[in-house]
């Protein structure tokens, strides 16, 4: 099938990304998004403005193009289901439906023997009395988190009480690890045991968000390699397509904990588009359009920093970027506290 017009759900600045580098390979885009103002519409060939359970806009998205994919994974899944029922939707709507519940999520990854966090699901108020094991922890909803949003950190049960919290949704409380180090690793997918990964990426958390990412991570040979082989059993086993990250936890005695997986390129692989041949955006069109596999390489070492509200302002004012430097705007229209407005990504030796 060759592949000319592919069509992204969600229009924030990964399927800006996702866009430029689709036109790369002659590939044109057409974004569907719930945000009139998505900042993705400025690198897309076509925008649709739609919410996403607009079955007739939806449709109107879908006969435009020939293959579908996403760039978050909060859609509703029957959105997904039934979009993959006129087109093929990568990675499959069952990946997704299965990550975006954390609880889901983590069941299956502790079926491939993968460690997680310890966690507990709560449903109602009076689950909480009897978690002394998973305190402290972090109290998340199950579904539609990101950025740290959904999170709140307990220290203790009687807290629950003066938090106010809506147990109309479900909840996972997790036991707080006692973070050294948090790494990421990128895969993508293109079949059986036929992949690519990029080297772990050490990332910095403000607030829950991420604020900082660089390569080569700081971190031992096992690390590194059990990283590598659990992100590696974990879209095999999904039978993934696409790119893919798995968030991990380093704890204070050196063991490693799969955080979270995203079905989709990644904050943490900006880095990816200036310090390798094919960035992670790239790799996820090749995949998920049948394109060649190209060998990857990488070019130098990099860190990259995440512009966060107001940080983008004084780095829109500067023309004089230095040769190693690479700065990107996603030309959001607004200016928001906590919201990701850019980043930069310096190559370093
Ligand atoms: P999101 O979906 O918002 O990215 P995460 O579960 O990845 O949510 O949490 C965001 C960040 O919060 C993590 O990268 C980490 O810094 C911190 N965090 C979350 N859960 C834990 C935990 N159980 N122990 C320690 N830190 C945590
Ligand atoms: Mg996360």
């Amino acid at each position: 099938m060759s592949v000319n017009k592919l069509g992204i759900i969600g229009g924030g600045q990964l399927g800006s990304m996702l866009s430029t580098a689709a036109k790369k390979l002659d590939i044109e885009t057409i974004i569907y998004c719930n945000d009139k103002n998505a900042p993705a519409q400025n690198f897309c060939d076509e925008f649709l403005f739609g919410e996403y359970d607009n079955k007739e806009k939806l449709v109107e998205f879908v006969k435009k193009t020939n293959i579908i994919t996403y760039e978050f994974e909060n859609i509703p899944f029957e959105t997904l289901n039934e979009i993959n029922k006129i087109k093929p939707v990568l990675p499959k709507p069952s990946i997704n439906r299965l990550i975006q519940h954390r609880l889901a999520e983590k069941d299956f990854i502790n079926k491939l023997n993968i460690r997680t966090t310890r966690y507990v699901s709560i449903e109602k108020k009076s689950d909480i009395n009897t978690l002394d094991d998973f305190l402290p922890g972090i109290l998340k909803t199950t579904t539609m988190g990101y950025d740290g949003k959904g999170q709140f950190p307990i220290q203790k049960a009687e807290q629950l009480e003066t938090l106010n919290i809506d147990f109309s949704k479900g909840y996972i409380l997790e036991k707080l690890v006692k973070l050294k180090k948090e790494i990421s690793v990128i895969i993508t997918r293109f079949g059986n045991n036929n992949y690519q990964l990029y080297e772990p990426i050490e990332n910095t958390h403000e607030d829950q968000i991420l604020k900082f990412s660089q390569i080569p991570a700081q971190i031992n040979k096992d690390l590194f390699d059990q990283a590598n082989d659990w992100a590696k059993s974990i879209a095999e086993e999904l039978k993934y397509i696409g790119t893919l990250c798995v968030e991990f936890f380093i704890d204070r005695n050196d063991n490693l904990y799969v955080n979270e997986i995203a079905p989709r390129v990644h904050n943490s692989g900006h880095l990816t588009i200036n310090a390798y041949n094919v960035s992670q955006f790239e790799n996820h069109i090749r995949a998920v359009c049948a394109l060649e596999k190209i060998p990857l390489k990488k070019l130098s070492n990099a860190k990259m920093l995440n512009l966060i509200g107001n940080q983008i302002i004084p780095y829109r004012n500067n023309v004089s970027f230095k040769e190693n430097e690479f700065f990107f705007d996603y030309l959001k229209k607004e200016i928001k506290n906590k919201r990701k407005m850019g980043h930069i990504t310096t190559l370093i030796s």
